[in-house]
C-alpha cells in the first residue's frame, strides 16, 4: 500500500462521511418544501448516520422570517409539534417528530455586518461551508470550526459545536446576539443586554426555546493557518499533549487503535505562502480500513506489529491555506459517535481507560479516538460552562451495533465527570444533567416561560425537559 493511499485511509475514515449522504441532507430543505402544502404521502426523516428517523406529518420551509411566524401562530397547526432541523447532522433524537420540521435552509446568507465590531449577523440556515468566502469578502473571519462544514449555523450552535484549541471557545461561545420566532409565532431578538436570560438560554437551545433565524457572530479579521500532521508513538503525544495544547493556536490528536500510534494535528498563524492545492485523492479509505480490521483482528499483536509498524515510517506533512480552508475535511464513510468532554485535569486517566478498554474487548472498532481542547465559556447549557474541557470521541461503523461499545465507555467518561455534547449519544437523564448544569433549572424556567404547552418538545426532549408538557 502506498504512503499516501495509507494515510489517507487512516485521516479521512477516522473521521469521515458519506458523500452521498452528505448530499442527501442538503437536499432535505427540497423535500422539506415539495411536502409544505401538506402532501397526502408524508416523506420520512432521518439523520446523517442513519440512526434516529421519523415521520413527520408536514416538512416546510419557509421563505421569509413572516412565513414562519404566521406557521407558528396558524390555528389549524396548532396542535402539532414543531421541531427545528438543520443538516440532520446530529446523533441523538433532538430532531425526530411526527409533527412538523422546519427547515431554516431557504434563508441563508450574511445578512449584515459592523466592521467596527467585526461583526457579522448571519442567517440561520447558512451552511458553515458556505461562509467562508462571504465573511473574508467583509474581511472578517470565524474564531474556529468543527471537522467537518455541512452543519447549518442555527443547528451547530444548537449543540455547543465546537472544534479544537484551548485558548478557542465552542461556537456559541461567539453568538453576540440571535433572534428565535418562539412557540406563539412571537420574534424575539436577545444579546447580553436585551433579554439576558433567554441569551444565555438560547445559544445553546437544542431547538426547544424557538426557532432561531438569525445570529449575530463575534469574529476575527481574516488569518493565515499552517496545518502540520505528525505521526506519533501514543505515550510520546500523551506526554506532550497538555503543553502542545497550550503553544498552539489549535491542537489536537487521534489515536488508532490496536496500533500504538496516533498522530497530532497543530494549526498556527502564518504569513507564508499558501500550499499548492492537493490533486483529488479518489481513495475510499474506509473499506481498506474495514479489511485491515478483518484481516488482523484476530491477532491483536500482530495487529499492532503492522499497523504500528507502517505509521512509524510515516512523515511528517503540512498545508497553508486561509483559515476557512484549513480546518475541515470531507467524511467518506458513515458512523455513530459519542462524545464527553470531560475536565481538563482528568482527560488523560478517561482517555488511557478507554483505550484499555477498547484494546480488551472490542477489537472490531477501527476508527480512530479523537481529542480536542476546549476553552470554557459561559452559555448555561454549554457542556464547557466555566469549564476549560478535553472532548473524547469513540466511534462505531454505521453497520455495527454501537450500544455495548457506548454502554462500556459512557460510565468511564461519568465516572471523570464528563459533558456529553448534545449532538452526540448518551444515555443521560434530566436529574444526571441537572447534576453536571448549574443552570439547569435557570434554563427550565426560560424554556417553559416561552413554550408551557411543549409544542416544541419531541419525546426525548420531553424526558429532559417537561413535567407534562410534551405534545409527544
Ligand atoms: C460527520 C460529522 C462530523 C461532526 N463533527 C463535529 C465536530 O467537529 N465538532 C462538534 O462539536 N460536533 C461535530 N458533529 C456534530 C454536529 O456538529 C452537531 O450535531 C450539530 O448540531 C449538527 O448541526 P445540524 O445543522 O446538522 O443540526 P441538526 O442535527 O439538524 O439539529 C441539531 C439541533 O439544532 C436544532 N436546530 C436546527 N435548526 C434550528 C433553528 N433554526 N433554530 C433552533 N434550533 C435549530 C435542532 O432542533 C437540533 O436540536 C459532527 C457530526 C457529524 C455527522
Amino acid at each position: 500500500m502506498e504512503r499516501r493511499h495509507f494515510l489517507q485511509l487512516l485521516v479521512s475514515t477516522a473521521i469521515v462521511g458519506h458523500t452521498l449522504s452528505l448530499q442527501a441532507a442538503q437536499q432535505a430543505p427540497a423535500q422539506a418544501q415539495s411536502n409544505a402544502g401538506g402532501s397526502k404521502s408524508p416523506l420520512p426523516w432521518r439523520n446523517w448516520s442513519g440512526s434516529q428517523q421519523s415521520v413527520p406529518a408536514m416538512r416546510v420551509a419557509p421563505r421569509s422570517v413572516t412565513e414562519l411566524q404566521e406557521l407558528l401562530a396558524a390555528p389549524n397547526h396548532r396542535h402539532l409539534p414543531v421541531r427545528p432541523v438543520g443538516s440532520g447532522h446530529s446523533f441523538s433524537a433532538l430532531v425526530p417528530t411526527d409533527g412538523i420540521l422546519v427547515s431554516m435552509a431557504r434563508l441563508s446568507g450574511v445578512l449584515g455586518h459592523d466592521d467596527s465590531r467585526c461583526q457579522a449577523k448571519v442567517a440561520a440556515g447558512t451552511l458553515l461551508g458556505q461562509l467562508g468566502q462571504p465573511l473574508e469578502a467583509i474581511d472578517q473571519a470565524l474564531f474556529n470550526m468543527p471537522d467537518i462544514d455541512q452543519q447549518s449555523l442555527a443547528g451547530l450552535l444548537a449543540t455547543a459545536t465546537h472544534g479544537t484549541g484551548s485558548k478557542l471557545m465552542c461556537l456559541s461561545g461567539y453568538v453576540s446576539a440571535l433572534t428565535l420566532v418562539t412557540a406563539n409565532g412571537e420574534r424575539i431578538e436577545c444579546s447580553q443586554t436585551q433579554h439576558p436570560d433567554l441569551f444565555q438560554a438560547a445559544r445553546v437551545g437544542l431547538g426547544c426555546l424557538g426557532i432561531v433565524t438569525d445570529v449575530t457572530l463575534q469574529n476575527t479579521r481574516p488569518y493565515r493557518l499552517r496545518k502540520t500532521t505528525e505521526w506519533l508513538p501514543i505515550e510520546d503525544i500523551l506526554a506532550t499533549a497538555d503543553t502542545l495544547a497550550d503553544q498552539h493556536r489549535n491542537f489536537e490528536f487521534y489515536y488508532i487503535p490496536f496500533s500504538g500510534m496516533g498522530f497530532t494535528s497543530t494549526h498556527d498563524l502564518t504569513d507564508d505562502p499558501l500550499s499548492a492545492t492537493p490533486a483529488l485523492d479518489q481513495n475510499d479509505g474506509a473499506r481498506d480500513l474495514q479489511k485491515a480490521r478483518d484481516y488482523l483482528a484476530w491477532s491483536p499483536r500482530l495487529r499492532r506489529l503492522i499497523l504500528g509498524g507502517y505509521m512509524r515510517t510515516l512523515a511528517r506533512e503540512q498545508k497553508v491555506a486561509p483559515s476557512w480552508q484549513n480546518y475541515t475535511s470531507d467524511r467518506n464513510v458513515r458512523f455513530n459517535e459519542m462524545e464527553y468532554h470531560l475536565p481538563r485535569e482528568n482527560w488523560q486517566k478517561a482517555f488511557r481507560e478507554v483505550v484499555d478498554l477498547v484494546e480488551n474487548r472490542f477489537p472490531e472498532v477501527f476508527f480512530p479516538f479523537e481529542v480536542r481542547f476546549v476553552q470554557a465559556d459561559d452559555a448555561w447549557l454549554s457542556p464547557f460552562y466555566r469549564r476549560d474541557s478535553v472532548s473524547i470521541a469513540v466511534h462505531r461503523f454505521f453497520e455495527d451495533d454501537y450500544q455495548p461499545l457506548f454502554a462500556a465507555v459512557e460510565p468511564i467518561f461519568r465516572r471523570y465527570g464528563g459533558r456529553p455534547h448534545w449532538g452526540k449519544l448518551n444515555t443521560l437523564t434530566a436529574a444526571e444533567f441537572q447534576a453536571l448544569y448549574p443552570k439547569w433549572q435557570a434554563f427550565c424556567e426560560v424554556r417553559k416561560s416561552l413554550d408551557p404547552n411543549g409544542r416544541f418538545l419531541n419525546p426525548y426532549l420531553a424526558g429532559l425537559f417537561s413535567d407534562n408538557t410534551s405534545h409527544g
